[in-house]
């Protein structure tokens, strides 16, 4: 090949290394953002705690999402919360995530934390099954926690960005059946796939076919679980706070109490994340149930919530 047909491929070439610039610009960007989220996103509290979107401010869904398997970019309407003419605080509902791990602490917690907190179980793990089983002996509704793709570490069998909707459905199978006496789910990690209406969508069709329902943990502030749920007429729940973050001291309970206060009118209940494997946190959360009941609030179990966001 002369120099005069090598001459007409340098365009290309240029096109092609600015290209590969950009993506290379993009990957370290986000890969310095996961530094910055820390290893664990699900302490990383998202600034979707103080969003509350009143039902009287909003205007109707669309009628056309509904049902619409093409989502691409049609805005989705946030789920609009219910405010009452109340001073009163709305009810708490408290779910427990990552139980599987550990079989030793697995009977006591079921057992002294009150039968309202849901415990969110992982699949395949060593205590899964052993976890779903004594969490429901106990009265405790029991939530499939569904591993998905984040920004960090994750769990071998994890619904990514990348999975084919047969994938995504042989896994949810999978997960269910280990926990069969799931009423819900809520996610694992999956600050990215929450932001994926595809495979989101995929993962909330799957769950009311089987009459299961979504919390999403909100993991990302640009999550679109909760929207998207409303959008297609399921109920439609989002973590308000995590107990545990950013750490487990009694000032950040003591923050995160006073924090309620922000709910107040509020018909929804205040849906709290937390994480309970030793005996730290259990005696934390112990504290944190005592003092709220003390302050007049009652505890809910997530499925009420559920009825009431549906
Ligand atoms: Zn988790």
């Amino acid at each position: 090949m002369g120099m005069k047909n090598l001459s007409r491929f340098i365009p290309l070439v240029l096109l092609l290394m600015l290209v590969f610039t950009l993506c290379s610009c993009d990957k370290s960007f986000s890969q310095k953002e996961n530094i910055n989220r820390g290893k664990s996103e699900e302490t990383e509290l998202a600034s979707s705690e103080s969003s509350l979107n009143y039902r009287d401010s909003l205007t109707d869904l669309n009628s056309e999402n509904n049902g619409s398997k093409t989502i691409a970019n049609v805005p989705l309407t946030p789920y609009p919360y219910t405010k009452l003419n109340s001073s009163e605080l709305p009810d708490v509902a408290i779910i427990v995530d990552d139980f599987g791990y550990n079989g030793k602490l697995l009977e006591r917690f079921a057992q002294e934390l009150p039968a309202e907190v849901a415990f969110a179980v992982l699949p395949n793990l060593p205590y899964t099954r052993k976890a779903g089983e004594i969490a429901s002996q106990y009265g405790h509704p029991v939530l499939i926690h569904i591993p998905m793709e984040g920004t960090g570490v994750q769990e071998k069998q994890c619904i990514k960005n990348n999975s084919s909707a047969d994938e995504i459905t042989a896994l949810l199978d999978d997960f269910y059946a280990q926990l069969p006496m799931a009423v819900g789910a809520n996610n694992h990690q999956g600050s990215s796939v929450t932001e994926n209406r595809e495979i989101m969508t995929i993962i909330l069709d799957w769950l009311s076919k089987h009459n299961l329902f979504f919390v999403d943990s909100a993991t990302s502030k640009n999550s679109v679980a909760q929207s998207l749920a409303y959008s297609r007429g399921y109920p439609a729940l989002k973590r308000d706070i995590f107990l545990d973050v950013p750490d487990d001291t009694e000032q950040t309970l003591a923050n995160k109490i006073s924090s309620l206060n922000k709910y107040q009118g509020r018909k929804e209940p205040i849906i709290i994340i937390t994480h309970c494997h030793n005996e730290k946190k259990l005696s934390n959360l112990q504290s944190f149930i005592r003092e709220i009941r003390s302050q007049g609030l009652h505890l809910t179990n997530i499925i009420n919530a559920k009825n009431i966001a549906a």
